[in-house]
């Protein structure tokens, strides 16, 4: 029981990890950590979820004078230890930058329409970079396939460059109410850095 996984999130809601339920019960017991329902996203602390638990007749932990049942969510409460001013290069953060459109054809499509196109391709050298990497809808990245924008006539709507800046622009977390434990898993493809 010990080893069940639980999927913890950062202050941000971003899934970071996956941890055994006896790691995730004590960030929650020291107060580290509150579980998330995966249903409606309502939030609990130790004492709530100890006391929600009584009724558990399964997945749960008997301590020596009370049962705790095994979250599936929970969320970081304190700082991360992790945060950094420096903006991340990742996926979101080129959408962001990019404002979800096509950085050849200028026009705004939906995320999954989009893919990530290197200015100078890989095959010529070009690198995974703020600099070298924009939109794309797929038309346009068919059409311009491994040649430079000179060479394939589609001139870029604007020079890409490391944002200063990225606008919070996500979406009201209470606001979505679906399958929670891929949505988390979701919001992790779309943080991760970005490797060259
Ligand atoms: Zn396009």
């Amino acid at each position: 029981m010990l080893n069940e996984s639980v999927l913890v999130l950062n202050r941000s809601w971003i899934a970071i990890q996956v941890a055994n339920a006896g790691r995730a019960i004590t960030l929650l017991y020291q107060g580290y950590a509150k579980v998330v329902s995966p249903h409606d996203f309502s939030t609990y602390d130790f004492d709530n979820w100890k006391e929600l638990s009584k009724t558990a007749d399964d997945y749960y932990i008997q301590a020596v004078n009370f049962k705790i049942m095994i979250p599936e969510v929970i969320v970081l409460t304190a700082f991360n230890g992790i945060y950094r001013r420096d903006i991340k290069f990742s996926r979101r953060n080129i959408f962001e930058r990019d404002k979800s459109t096509c950085q050849y054809c200028g026009e705004k499509f939906k995320k999954w329409e989009l893919t990530l196109d290197h200015v100078v391709p890989r095959s010529l050298g070009g690198r995974s970079t703020w600099e070298n990497l924009v939109l794309a809808c797929v038309p346009c990245n068919v059409k311009k396939g491994s040649r430079l924008p000179d060479e394939a006539e589609m001139p870029l709507i604007r020079k890409p460059r490391k944002p200063r800046w990225i606008p919070y622009s996500g979406e009201s977390f209470s606001s979505v109410r679906k399958q929670s434990w891929q949505r988390f898993v979701d919001a992790a493809y779309w943080d991760v850095e970005l490797k060259d």
